[in-house]
């Protein structure tokens, strides 16, 4: 006999599972009792020592490949629910006793404490070879600053592994979005609705001629010396060419820009060669200033500060790797 429907279940079916030895069936004995109004249908949770807590899948429909859960059924009821067939395994229903009857794992955080436990020990000695944590960062960034802190990293953790893709700061923010990246570092502003952009470090940029130019000799320059110039400079919509032309429109100097070249390497390479002045980040012109194959101008009354950038996914899992990572290139995460 069809039971009425129950308030706040989403079925009132009590269908015998598969694995039941017994079942039972509400008849009317003439006595009225089919009608009587049965009491609320509370929700009973039983505590359920489970031996494993972590679920593994190999299924190409679904976008992870371990899980936890640790319940057995589940109050909110969905009729296509499709957990709900295990119950008969507990000699339950699938139906009504999947909503009502509900069990617990009391043990399941000790039971993920010791499979991390495992994990670290496996890790420590060699057994498991990490899974490589994947980052990708802007040209400048990529190319000068964080190869020596990762590079250094390394030498710390033999067992770590880091990816590095060097792109230009869309192709970055676009990399995280897409969790092609597990974290990115970048020189423009950057903004992504599912991206949180974290400030970094502060970079300079410094203005660079080869060594036998007439600035070069020059004491105290001025403006009108810089807007004179011939100059050799990052393409447009790079953050290193956005950061000068904004020092200089701030000082009303208009820049003669002879050659636009779109790697860091090549402006070093057309300055030293003689092709005029040129504007990149500190780091990248020490070596070569060191070398003595360009020199750097003292131009205080440009503003060549800048902020760079980390950008995490919101949705992305910050583990144990990336967190020593990124702590690794000066970023630490509360
Ligand atoms: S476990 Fe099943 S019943 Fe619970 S919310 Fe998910 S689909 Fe619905």
């Amino acid at each position: 006999m069809a039971q009425p429907p129950i308030k706040g279940r989403g079925t009132t079916l009590r269908m015998p599972g598969r694995f039941e030895s017994r079942d039972t069936a509400r008849v009317d004995d003439g006595w009225g009792t089919v009608e009587e109004e049965l009491p609320p249908l509370e929700t009973i949770v039983t505590a359920e020592p489970a031996r494993s807590i972590i679920s593994h899948n190999q299924s190409p429909d679904i976008g992870f490949g371990s899980s936890i859960n640790p319940y057995k059924g589940c109050e909110h009821g969905c009729i296509y629910c499709y957990a709900r067939p295990s119950h008969a395994y507990l000699n339950l229903s699938p139906g009504l006793d999947f909503e009502t009857r509900i069990f617990y794992k009391p043990n399941a955080a000790e039971l993920l404490e010791r499979a991390a436990e495992i994990e670290t020990s496996l890790r420590r000695h060699g057994a498991l070879g990490g899974t490589p944590v994947r980052l990708a960062a802007s040209l400048t960034v990529g190319s000068y600053l964080l190869p020596p802190l990762i590079g250094a990293y390394l030498g710390r953790m033999p067992q770590a592994r880091v990816e590095l893709q060097v792109e230009n700061t869309e192709a970055v923010i676009a990399a995280v979005a897409a969790f092609q990246a597990d974290a990115g570092f970048i020189e423009g502003p950057g903004e992504h609705p599912d991206l949180l952009v974290l400030p970094w470090c502060q970079d300079e940029l410094a203005v660079i001629a080869p060594p036998g130019h007439a600035l070069a000799r020059k004491r105290r320059l001025t403006a009108d010396d810089l807007a004179q110039a011939d100059w050799v400079l990052r393409e447009r919509g790079s953050g290193t060419r956005e950061v000068f032309d904004r020092a200089a429109e701030g000082r009303g100097i208009a820049i003669r820009a002879r050659l636009e070249l779109g790697h860091t390497e090549a402006v070093l390479r057309a300055v030293s060669a003689g092709a005029g002045l040129g504007c990149l980040s500190r780091a990248v012109v020490t070596e070569a200033v060191k070398r003595g194959e360009l020199a750097l101008l003292r131009t205080p009354f440009l503003d060549l500060h800048r902020p760079l950038h980390a950008v995490l996914h919101r949705a992305r899992f910050v583990g144990s790797s990336l967190r020593g990572v990124l702590a690794a290139c000066g970023l630490e995460l509360p």
